[in-house]
């Protein structure tokens, strides 16, 4: 048991000191940040993303975009546009999904086309965050090499091998200057990971995918028992706690319903 617990201390510590990556001190070269309105998920039962709860929940489906450079990150496409012309949304056993602006309307608001993007990083593959991938083939895709090597239930790749693709195994300084990293966060999917952002006004800000659902659950320490992998979802809540502490980052959960209250979204933008 002993032994057990120095080895997980050690493994904690090894991955609390992986970010950021750079020998050098990290720059905050990310010049802004948008937060867009990717949908929002009424479930029947609550108790599917939060133990314990008990009648039905809400979700919100948050994306974000950065520039960088000349480049522009967008981290997750939410809930697919088309889901905007279906009376009552797109329903599904577990509730119904709705888009009140399509993410095309919200990135033309500020000047953009999805051509426009030059990297697309996603936090995983579920449906709720891939909903808009078609549209952004041309992009630079940026996806854990666990994540792009899962099969779907059907057996077949969840991309297509025709786009271009950036699949680190780990942690990896995107552009190598500290200021967009992303942070291998594996258990919801197999190759789940967050980004950690850096503005200069703002500060560091950890975006979570599906790592944690919502503020109560990470105050809790609770995962979702459908994860790929419950010890590991766990002990990516540990590392992220690390990180969060090391880079004395704020955490931005993008499913949490009270997520558009506190923030300002697009075309208002963090810098
Ligand atoms: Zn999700």
């Amino acid at each position: 048991m002993k032994q057990t617990s120095l080895l997980l201390a050690g493994l904690l510590t090894c991955l609390a000191t992986a970010v950021p990556a750079s020998a050098q001190p990290a720059k905050a070269n990310v010049e802004k940040m948008y937060l867009f309105d990717c949908g929002n998920i009424a479930l029947n039962d609550a108790s599917s993303f939060t133990p314990g709860a008990a009648g039905p929940g809400s979700l919100a489906v948050t994306c974000y975009l950065m520039k960088h450079g000349q480049s522009w990150v967008l981290f997750d496409t939410g809930l697919g546009d088309p889901i905007i012309d279906m009376p009552g949304g797109q329903k599904s056993p577990a509730g119904v999904w709705t888009v009140k602006k399509t993410l095309t309307a919200q990135l033309a608001e500020v000047g953009l086309k999805p051509a426009d993007v030059t990297h697309l990083v996603l936090s995983h593959s579920h449906p709720d965050h891939v909903g808009n991938l078609a549209l952004f083939a041309s992009s630079t895709l940026v996806v854990q090499k666990a994540e792009y090597d899962w099969k779907d239930p059907m057996g077949m790749s969840r991309f297509k091998p025709e786009q271009k693709a950036i699949t680190p195994a780990g942690d990896h300084d995107l552009f190598g200057d500290g200021s967009v990293t992303l942070v291998s966060t594996p258990g919801h999917s197999p190759g789940h990971q967050n980004l950690l952002v850096r503005l200069a006004k703002t500060g560091a800000v950890m975006l979570t995918g599906d790592s944690v659902h919502t503020r109560a659950n990470w105050d809790s320490k609770r995962v979702p028992e459908r994860n790929f992998s419950v010890p590991q979802s766990l002990a990516s809540l540990e590392k992220m706690a690390a990180v969060l502490k090391e880079n004395n980052a704020q955490l931005w959960i993008g499913h949490e319903p009270s997520e558009p209250a506190r923030h300002k979204y697009a075309p208002a933008f963090y810098d």
